[in-house]
């Protein structure tokens, strides 16, 4: 790759190009390298990545490897403890899997709002007459070590610094994209992804 005419470093709405891998506890627990997996694709400064790791990587250029220690705070948040509920086993489907570690989609009536949401929520205790779901994310409370190494930085097109997010054939995005519909929506006459 010819790096020699990018002038950029990571900065506010640039486009960049990244490999990482994740490693929690000195074990490795994700990574965009490998056989299935590609960098991952994003405007920096919109809040695409963990946020202690788009903190970390400004100023960096094209080809520049760096390791990144993310606090919990700065990741998937702490662990609450209010999170953590027990559910009577008789709110379940009777052939429903009660066992240690499985993840459930759980639909939470909102009081607050109208409709239902839907939770993530993970199996961690079975008891006699209850279950107990932790709904914090699996990696609340981890420090997360993140290497990541840039491969291109590009600049934004106006219309991805409008939308907040990367359009186009690189636009191979990993992150949830959801939150962007209703704004794309309104705008899907010059606008294809
Ligand atoms: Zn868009």
């Amino acid at each position: 790759m010819d790096t020699e005419n990018k002038p950029f470093v990571v900065e506010d709405n640039v486009v960049v190009t990244m490999n990482y891998s994740l490693s929690i506890d000195g074990e490795v627990v994700d990574s965009s390298e490998g056989e299935d997996n590609d960098p991952i694709i994003f405007l920096q400064g919109t809040g695409q990545i963990i946020p202690g790791l788009e903190k970390s990587i400004y100023g960096l250029k094209v080809g520049d490897k760096k390791s990144v220690t993310v606090d919990p705070k700065d990741g998937y948040g702490e662990v609450d403890p209010e999170s953590i509920v027990e559910v009577p086993k008789d709110e379940f489907p009777e052939d429903f899997p009660l066992e240690l570690g499985v993840e459930i989609t759980v639909n939470a009536d909102d009081e607050d709002e109208e409709g239902e949401e839907e939770m993530e929520a993970t199996i961690v205790a079975v008891n006699e007459s209850t279950v107990t779901l932790d709904f914090n994310h699996p990696l609340a409370g981890k420090t997360l070590n993140f290497d990541v190494h840039i491969i291109d930085i590009r600049e934004a097109t106006s219309e991805e610094v409008e939308h907040g997010h990367v359009h186009g054939d690189d636009s191979e995005f990993y992150f949830e994209d959801e939150d962007f519909d209703e704004l794309d929506e309104e705008d899907e006459t010059n606008h294809h992804h």
